[in-house]
């Protein structure tokens, strides 16, 4: 006596009909029977239907969860604060930037407290290096994710620089024209999918001898998830201005 292996391929998959009729056949040629295995005497019922439903969901949460874990260490769930700020790979980064930043602490408070105490404690250099090494360590997450790139913290760290560095020489043109001129008009374009975009502009009042700076944060929908503004004293004196 052997399976019927046309008829197990058929309501099976390969693999399980390979694992299934490798299962010796019972001697004693009694009848089928359909076992249903989740009750005790074998019979289906709704109820224990409904409970294997519930663990399959539990499995399937189980399972979200997992997914969801950081990309990069592979440790820890990956939410804002642990991808821009907690996660080694990202303290990898802040331990090449300024030393004031080297300085924070690593906390795992929403990401929106951590920009709002960096206000608070950072001047304007140090604030700007800040928001471009964030939007570097989303960029290097997103080329990881996406297309298997991975740069190491010291390019992180430098790009932001550079960056920051090109924006103040841009800035600074600018305000040398003694008269005003008219911001130009870009278009914003949504970062890619799972992607979030920061932007950030600052404007000179040499009146008032004060720097406003302002960042805002956009998912990859265009919806704003964090904005800041600052404002600083440009010079320590105002008469020496
Ligand atoms: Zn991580």
């Amino acid at each position: 006596m052997t399976w019927n292996r046309s008829l197990l391929r058929e309501v099976l998959s390969v693999e399980e009909a390979n694992v299934v009729s490798k299962i010796p056949i019972s001697l004693s040629r009694s009848p089928d029977q359909l076992i249903w295995r989740l009750t005790k005497n074998g019979l289906f019922t709704v109820k224990s239907a409904y409970h294997l439903l519930g663990e399959m969901k539990n499995l399937y949460k189980k399972r979200i969860k997992e997914s969801a874990l950081c990309p990069i260490c592979t440790r820890d769930s990956e939410s804002t604060t642990h991808a821009l700020w907690s996660c080694p790979s990202a303290q990898d980064a802040w331990g090449l930037s300024s030393r004031k930043l080297q300085k924070e602490r690593v906390v795992e408070s929403p990401f929106s407290s951590i920009v709002g105490h960096m206000f608070s404690v950072l001047d304007e250099n140090d604030m700007s290096t800040f928001a471009s090494i964030v939007h570097q360590l989303w960029k290097r997450r997103n080329q990881y994710v996406f297309e298997g790139k991975y740069d190491a913290p010291e390019t992180v760290v430098s790009t932001a620089t550079k960056l920051v560095l090109n924006y103040k020489e841009a800035n600074r043109i600018q305000v040398s024209r003694d008269k005003p001129v008219a911001p130009s008009v870009r278009s914003w374009s949504a970062p890619p999918l799972h992607a979030f975009k920061a932007n950030w502009d600052a404007s000179v009042d040499k009146v008032q001898c004060k720097v406003g700076i302002g960042v805002v944060i956009r998912d990859w929908n265009g919806c704003v998830v964090a904005t800041l503004r600052s404002q600083r004293d440009l010079l320590p004196d105002p008469l020496l201005a």
